[in-house]
């Protein structure tokens, strides 16, 4: 049997192991250790706007960690896209506040400015300034950043920026990951690089970075003994995992080109295809670095998303439904939410296809060759 063809796998560069062996040799096998220091270093190198990086154990404990620098507790109200992955929106939970979902546009498929001004219209005729806001650039492409950024300045509400699956996407020319007052990325197996599982929080000051390490290693003081004055997490990435994450690093280009040549690849597959379009940046501004590339599927063709979905897994391919709204989850629907149907509409009609850094030409093929037979089927 043909091996599966999955939608994002992990994809080793070679030099891993070579920095886990030192970890191994040095006996730093611990969440302490150079290979931290040195991920942290090519992190903030790579995305360059003197950001600073601190690695953790996962992007949720970056978001939580982010709510917390920026004094969000119970009760305060937390702005966040509605159209991500439920990472985003846990920790708003964690801290005991409320999240107030907002709704995507269609072009970038993310967070809806003129949306995002009405909801701090209504919240703050209601008596409550929110206190953050939570965008995301979801699928990697960028969000419409200009307009998101002057509505929060306008209004004074800091911005956490969740660029999970955006690491190497650009606005304007400026990487994604470097906009917000804080910033997160995410090293799980499935993203653009990974660490087996890890997470970073991006910070502008010393001050914060600090800060973040602190509350990431039980909130210990300066103290011989241990001291508390505060809660803190245990939250530090593992130096063994920092290993992974400086090999991934040498290779974090090509992992990123790869990504964006699977998207030329569907846009050829697609193009002469009315039936089926694919998701694309709007304009040059946006350059997204394609982690999944996904197709949403005609208002009035004879077949749905579970067709194409079905078909792919009878022949061993991984696609997937796009995110469902964090609205329409049955643990957050009875939070605010500020929209129309645009993230309902894109999770009816939505699908991630395989878009592995690693995906041969032979795979390529027999996904094509599948689709192909799909439409055939249905025409
Ligand atoms: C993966 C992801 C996260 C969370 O990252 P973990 O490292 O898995 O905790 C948060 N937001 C989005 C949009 C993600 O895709």
């Amino acid at each position: 049997m043909k091996s599966k063809i999955w939608l994002s796998p992990p994809h080793m560069g070679g030099s891993e192991e070579i920095f886990v062996k030192e970890a191994f040799e040095s006996n730093w096998i611990a969440p302490a250790g150079a290979n931290i220091s040195g991920f942290e270093r090519d992190l903030e190198s790579f995305l360059g706007q003197d950001c600073l990086v601190s690695c953790l154990s996962s992007g949720t404990a970056a978001i939580h960690l982010a709510l917390i620098q920026l004094g969000v507790k119970e009760n305060d109200e937390v702005l966040c896209q509605s159209f991500t992955f439920v990472g985003s929106v846990n920790p708003i939970i964690y801290v005991g506040a409320t999240p107030v979902f907002i709704d995507s546009e269609l072009e970038t498929w993310n967070m809806s400015p003129d949306f995002l001004e009405k909801a701090i219209l209504d919240r703050i005729s209601k008596g409550k300034k929110p206190k953050a806001i939570i965008l995301v650039h979801l699928y990697g492409m960028p969000a419409k950043m200009d307009d998101i950024l002057r509505i929060a300045r306008q209004y004074g509400i800091p911005v956490i920026e969740d660029a999970a699956e955006a690491l190497g996407s650009q606005y304007k020319g400026q990487k994604c990951g470097t906009f917000g007052d804080f910033s997160v990325l995410s090293f799980n197996g499935n993203k653009i690089i990974t660490t087996s599982g890890g997470g970073a929080i991006v910070s502008k000051t010393m001050e914060e970075k600090e800060k973040a390490i602190f509350y990431a290693t039980q909130a210990k003081g300066n103290e011989e003994h241990y001291e508390h004055s505060e809660v803190g997490f245990n939250y530090r990435m593992s130096n063994v995992c920092a290993g992974i994450g400086r090999g991934q690093m040498k290779v974090i280009k090509e992992r990123v080109a790869q990504r964006q040549s699977n998207h030329s690849f569907y846009h050829d597959l697609f193009e002469k295809n009315p039936e089926i379009s694919l998701f694309k940046a709007p304009s040059k501004v946006f350059s997204s670095n394609y982690w999944l590339s996904c197709i949403l599927i005609g208002e009035k063709v004879h077949f749905n998303k579970n067709d194409i979905i079905n078909h792919f897994d009878k022949n061993n391919i991984e696609s997937r439904s796009l995110w469902k709204p964090m609205h329409l989850q049955p643990v957050f629907k009875t939070f605010p939410f500020y929209g129309a149907a645009v993230s309902d509409d894109l999770f009816k009609r939505g699908v991630c296809l395989p878009s592995g850094s690693n995906m041969t030409i032979v795979e390529r093929d027999e996904i094509s060759r599948v689709l192909t037979e799909f439409i055939s089927m249905y025409s």
